[in-house]
């Protein structure tokens, strides 16, 4: 027998199939990781198929061993492992990587088994006893504590001495087994509360089950029972003999919510997340493999979970942008769910209070079904959104961070014993230009996002078509001479609240104080616990958090998220002052939300204040087809970085005049084509060049293939070439 073997070294160079003879001894299968002689070395591989004959015209070299005890990738996952080279342009290898906790990869965790001794079958103590000659008084001793029960080889040897045991054990009387012993994260079970589902609730079960689309967005405020739903349905699927995939963004695995699946389906479920430590998340991992565990819970990696006969898959915050990986290997989880659901003929859930455009989108055209929930579970209003216009503040006297409405609203909070969160968007901190007095921001004339300051040069370009612009010295709508770079810490916000209020209690939480591990749920828990009465955060306090205590939410500079130098940023900026909006007022408190904003007119702070998604959605919608944004093309950009400047600006120098050269001959299929420094210009010491192209939906697949192809056919000696479709940030 021929295997085909993909080795485990990550470059461009052996990312190639190769063949071994395996051994009939071995016994391999499709799937297993095994050594393998490897040049003059031996090196890890993974067997992905299995054949009679080889085309190779070496001789062969023979597999060496067997690494695990089991088969590590199941045969969907090698189909899912092509598709996703295929779509993605992706390494075998690297594609192989994420399906294998990374830590088994060099035998670096192993399964925990312990020796556990037991008398054998059939055999009493006391003809054990009476088989053994009077002098044998340590095996004596071992059969005595044997008769009340099995003991741990490791305690009966220390006490006896193993050669006890082994005498025992030759003779037939005792039996030596391994057990496994599971490392176990620290998940609690919360009290399960027994709900009985609403109507909506109960159609929505149905639909997504028995409905006549396999995918379905779920579209439902938070607190709209969405939750519920997903647990209704996984129980479904299990009483039908099936598995279940859970995903949650990373930040909002809180214990609260792991608690929840914890208390409805105890073991059976696994959680995999990046809190655990290697140990546990190889341990979980092999519960799914082996089906002891048949659900898994998990952020964006765990749509790889090893699971069998997939019944159903939920995205939960189905638009939040930490499901795009961003590193290589890049890919979207949606689409690789979508290719599970395919070949298990699944189920596929997308849950969503403020869905992606691109996937309402395509519920309204039909393609995917669409569930709607209208109602928050028991009632509950949305809080009331006040919109601070901080052009106004300013002229009335106030350069502060926090408006007087704000101010006068933390106050009365606090008088009253309850908790404010305070929100600042410092994702936003890529610096755009503002105008202090009137709230102009400086954008592209041809693209309609605002435009980036390049420290370096002086100048503000646009990240979607390149072109520069000179800095402003005044404002070209008003006149007015401060113009100011956006950005405030929250560090400061807290200085600003203790002057103002400084018996208040205050926590703060961002990416500085949530470095050790469980600092984040440390805060958490303690602003539950009412250990603080502000909470000041960025991106971290928006999700998922319920905290029934909180009836104001203040959130600084909305402006920040909104003049991001990204088309997606008016959705971004709507999704969040709806998440926030969330935080305030869940339960039998009345909830208010100051926004604060240099433009109070702006169309995303009208439909986000009376919560109108869908009104949203149509404004947005029409924007991106005048100004050919995604969904109605796509943007693909070519990422080339090298230690070598010259190499990574030759490179996409050549890459970019094949690009040009291709769009002459099909004009039709591109809005745009650039080259450019990437906004930022070294990261880990290596030079970042860009290409970006904007795609007509026109022939795109081909029009992609043709850009791998560009793309793969480069020498790329000493420079690391990406292609990434709609990234997330364009740095
Ligand atoms: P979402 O996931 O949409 O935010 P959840 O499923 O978490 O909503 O529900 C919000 C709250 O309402 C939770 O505390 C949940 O236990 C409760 N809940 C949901 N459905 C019901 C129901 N049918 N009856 C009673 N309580 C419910
Ligand atoms: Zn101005």
């Amino acid at each position: 027998m021929i295997a085909e073997v993909i080795v485990d070294i990550s470059t461009s160079e052996i990312d190639k199939i190769f063949d071994y003879i395996a051994p009939p001894e071995l016994n391999v299968s499709v799937g297993d990781r095994v050594k393998v002689p490897f040049g003059r070395q031996f090196t890890e591989g993974f067997v992905v198929c299995l054949k009679e004959t080889s085309d190779c015209k070496h001789p062969l070299k023979p597999i060496r061993s067997k690494l695990d005890r089991f088969t590590a990738i199941l045969p969907e996952m090698i189909e899912l492992m092509h598709r996703m080279c295929r779509e993605y342009n992706l390494r075998l290898v690297d594609v192989l990587r994420l399906f294998v906790p990374a830590m088994m990869r060099g035998g670096r965790v192993k399964e925990i088994t312990r020796h556990f001794v037991t008398l054998s079958d059939g055999v009493t103590f006391e003809t054990a006893l009476s088989s053994l000659k009077p002098n044998a008084v340590n095996q004596r001793a071992v059969l005595s504590v044997l008769s009340g029960g099995g003991e741990w080889a490791a305690i009966l040897g220390e006490q006896y001495g193993f050669s006890a045991i082994a005498a025992l054990a030759e003779k037939g009387l005792v039996t030596v087994s391994e057990v496994t012993k599971r490392r176990k994260p620290n998940v609690k079970a919360v009290a399960d509360k027994a709900v009985t589902l609403n109507d909506e609730q109960t159609a929505a079960v149905n639909a997504i089950l028995n409905g006549d689309k396999d995918v379905n967005l779920l579209f439902g405020v938070t607190g709209s029972g969405k939750t519920e739903i997903y647990l209704s349905c996984i129980e479904q699927m299990l009483s039908a003999g099936k598995t279940a995939i859970m995903l949650v963004p990373e930040i909002s695995l809180t214990p609260q919510m792991m608690g929840r699946f914890r208390a409805r389906f105890g073991d059976k479920v696994a959680v995999l997340h990046s809190g655990l430590s290697d140990g546990e998340r190889y341990d979980e991992w092999l519960r799914l493999l082996r089906g002891e565990a048949v659900i898994a819970i998990g952020a964006r990696s765990a749509v790889f979970a090893p699971l069998k006969n997939v019944g159903i898959i939920i995205i939960d915050e189905e638009h939040d942008s930490s499901y795009v990986s961003e590193n290589n290997p890049r890919y979207v989880t949606s689409e690789v769910a979508e290719m599970r659901r395919a070949y298990n003929g699944a189920k596929l859930v997308l849950g969503s209070a403020t869905p992606a455009l691109e996937t309402f989108k395509r519920a309204r055209d039909g393609e995917i079904g669409l569930i709607t929930l209208r109602n928050r579970v028991g009632g509950v209003k949305m809080p009331e959104v006040k919109v601070v216009d901080m052009c106004l503040e300013l002229r009335s006297g106030n350069n502060g961070i926090l408006s007087s409405e704000l101010v006068d609203r933390l106050d009365a909070t606090l008088k009253e014993g309850n908790q404010s969160m305070i929100f600042l968007n410092r994702r936003g901190f890529a610096s755009f230009m503002i105008c202090k007095k009137c709230g102009k921001v400086m954008k592209c004339d041809d693209c309609d996002v605002s435009l980036t300051w390049h420290k370096e040069d002086n100048l503000l370009k646009c990240h979607y078509c390149g072109r520069p612009y000179v800095v402003p010295d005044k404002c070209p709508a008003c006149g007015e001479s401060d113009m100011r770079l956006g950005r405030v810490g929250t560090e400061r916000v807290i200085e600003e609240i203790k002057r103002r209020f400084p018996a208040a209690r205050t926590l703060r939480m961002d990416r500085d104080t949530t470095r050790k591990k469980g600092s984040y749920d440390e805060i958490l828990s303690a602003f539950r616990m009412g250990e603080a009465d502000i909470l000041v955060g960025t991106q971290m306090i928006v999700k998922g958090h319920d905290f029934p205590n909180v009836t104001l939410v203040g959130i600084l500079d909305a402006d920040m998220s909104l003049y991001y130098e990204d088309y997606h940023s008016a959705e971004r900026t709507f999704q969040l002052v709806t998440q926030m909006s969330g935080r305030a007022g869940r339960a039998d408190k009345e909830g208010v939300v100051v926004l604060q904003t240099y433009s109070p007119r702006h169309y995303v702070f009208a439909y986000a204040r009376v919560n109108d998604y869908e009104g949203f959605y149509k404004k947005e919608i029409n924007i991106r087809d005048v100004t050919g944004f995604p969904p109605f093309t796509k943007i693909v950009r070519v990422l080339t970085t090298s230690e070598d400047e010259e190499r990574a600006l030759g490179l996409t120098k050549e890459m970019l005049a094949k690009v040009r050269a291709y769009q002459k001959e099909h004009p039709d299929r591109f809005v745009a084509v650039a080259g450019m420094k990437s906004p930022v210009k070294k990261i880990e010491n290596k030079y970042r060049y860009q290409i970006i192209m904007r795609l007509t939906r026109e022939k795109e697949a081909d029009t992609l293939l043709a850009v791998y192809d560009i793309v793969n056919e480069q020498d790329k000696k000493n420079a690391s070439v990406f292609v990434e479709i709609n990234p997330q940030n364009m740095n």
